[in-house]
């Protein structure tokens, strides 16, 4: 069942949700479609466009939101699918500071890496192994982020996330398909 891009009135991307739903949200007024996916989908006595995109008709006020959630896919995104370590293919998840001493399972700790790096670096220290990262891990900030962490892609949604971070993270996603 593909998924649909849920904006705020004000074209804030909120969240990503089943097609079913988001026909609901249509027919009820709720939010009106932006831009259909190309299929239909059939009733006993109609068929009607599906959506891909839909905006809300009315603004909701979105509590205060944390950091972007730290997902498998969200994290391959921000490090463009490469291992920090030699650049290779990234198939597997490092923590920096390795678990076992200590390190946190956070942004800032995680990266991803090829499984040989992985392997090799086992529990140590960069600085033990003289190893240094292509570029410091950080938090991703922007709403796509929340976006794109779901792992639900729709080339029809590009141009509502670029304006809220996604720009790079979308080019560097391209290609991954972890
Ligand atoms: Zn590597």
């Amino acid at each position: 069942m593909p998924h649909v891009l849920v904006l705020n009135a004000s074209y804030e991307p909120l969240g990503v949700v089943p097609m079913r739903r988001a026909l609901v949200l249509v027919l009820n007024k709720k939010a009106v479609c932006l831009e259909e996916s190309g299929v239909f989908m059939h009733s006993a006595t109609c068929a009607v466009p599906a959506p891909s995109v839909v905006r809300l008709t009315r603004f909701v006020r979105v509590p205060f939101r944390g950091p972007v959630p730290l997902t498998r896919r969200a994290l391959f995104a921000r490090d463009g699918g490469r291992c920090v370590y030699c650049g290779g293919v990234a198939t597997s998840v490092d923590h920096v500071v390795p678990r076992s001493r200590g390190g946190k399972h956070s942004w800032d700790n995680v990266v991803a890496a090829c499984r040989r790096c992985n392997h090799v670096k086992a529990d140590r220290h960069l600085a033990e192994i003289g190893w240094r990262m292509r570029h410091q891990p950080a938090p991703p900030s922007g709403l796509a982020w929340r976006i794109i962490g779901t792992g639900h892609r729709d080339p029809r949604w590009m141009p509502y996330l670029q304006p809220y971070g996604a720009e790079h993270a979308l080019a560097r996603i391209d290609g991954i398909s972890a």
